[in-house]
């Protein structure tokens, strides 16, 4: 397929044209997480002509995500893919002639150099604070923009983070919003709340990966799409006495306090302390007795009443069933090893 041909109807906007387009087949993102708001993300920017998009993300693909991860099926659900494959594979059915990385991994301070690194710009595809800021410091020490969206129940709201212009999220939010904060998993989620704000996102990175930096939003947009209250505020330069701008102090970089064990939605549990391979084939033939088992090449699933876990190659485990983490630690050493 011709690649003016593909493009001509974004390649006749002027702000992008053949200059623009050319400058997008040179572009490299990585998007962070492939739920909802990576899976428009992705496919946007895919369709736009984007070159190389680097896609992460921990999980599988569930039922209850097909009701806003647009980039799924029934089949992946199925299978429990893990979502940064399903997503690659099915990008490559409408734009074969970008590159597509999927990486099935956790980001954390270990692996961000590898996972974010040889990129123009870093995608907020996340469901949790605690990633946000591990990306906020990489992006401020390495002076890469970011761009910040989020979506719950019917609100969505999103920042462009350039670092050594406008505000960078530990500014806007010094501390993670704990507590009172609600999640997918306890408001619910409207999908076109998620849509709307990877929409703006998807343009404003555009934006960066053309040059058109003048153009790009420098406040924190909110926006209800059930009350239709929206709103702006400054963001435009950064807070006298951030801790990240201002004291270019690393805290979540250096991985401080970071645990190895963390609660991932609602009764679930993640392990991520063991990192060398596995061997699906032989795990699985020693819980084939103890319950029931089954395996492609990118998961391990196991059920045994009322657990459900699932392994990925590198060592890593999401058991369902439980919040308690010396359950989860429990289950995992007795069935996968210690
Ligand atoms: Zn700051």
């Amino acid at each position: 397929m011709r690649e003016d041909e593909r493009y001509s109807r974004q390649i006749l906007f002027k702000e992008i044209g053949a200059e623009g387009q050319s400058k997008l087949s040179n572009g490299r993102v990585v998007i962070v997480g492939c739920g909802a708001t990576g899976s428009v993300l992705a496919s946007l920017l895919a369709r736009s002509g984007v070159g190389i998009i680097r896609i992460l993300d921990r999980d599988y693909v569930e039922p209850s995500n097909l009701q806003r991860q647009s980039l799924f099926d029934e089949n992946d659900a199925r299978e429990s893919l893990p979502k940064a494959i399903a997503a690659a594979r099915q990008i490559a059915r409408f734009n074969s002639q970008i590159v597509i990385e999927p990486h099935v991994a956790d980001l954390i301070p270990q692996n961000v150099d590898s996972l974010l690194g040889s990129t123009d710009l870093i995608l907020d595809g996340t469901d949790n604070f605690e990633t946000r800021y591990l990306i906020n410091d990489y992006a401020l020490k390495n002076s890469m923009p970011w761009i910040y969206a989020a979506a719950v129940g019917s609100y969505a709201v999103t920042m462009n983070v350039l670092p050594g212009e406008t505000a960078c999220l530990a500014c806007i939010f010094p501390e993670s919003p704990r507590g009172a904060v609600e999640t997918c998993e306890t408001a619910g989620i409207l999908n076109s709340a998620v849509n709307l704000v990877a929409s703006i996102a998807a343009t404003e990175a555009l934006k960066v990966l053309v040059g058109a930096r003048s153009k790009m939003r420098r406040t924190l947009l909110s926006w209800d799409v059930w009350s239709n209250e929206h709103a702006e505020v400054g963001a435009s330069s950064p807070r006298a006495g951030c801790r990240v701008c201002g004291e270019r102090d690393f805290v979540h970089l250096a991985g401080e306090g970071r645990p190895h064990i963390t609660l991932c939605g609602r009764n679930s549990v993640q392990i991520h302390e063991r990192e060398r391979p596995v061997d699906f084939a032989e795990i699985s033939a020693r819980l084939q007795p103890l319950g029931s088992v089954r395996h492609n090449d990118f998961v391990l699933k196991f059920w045994r009443e009322p657990y459900e876990m699932t392994l990925f190659p590198d060592g890593r485990a999401i058991i369902k069933g439980t919040t308690d983490t010396a359950i989860a630690r429990s289950l995992y050493a007795r069935y996968i090893g210690s």
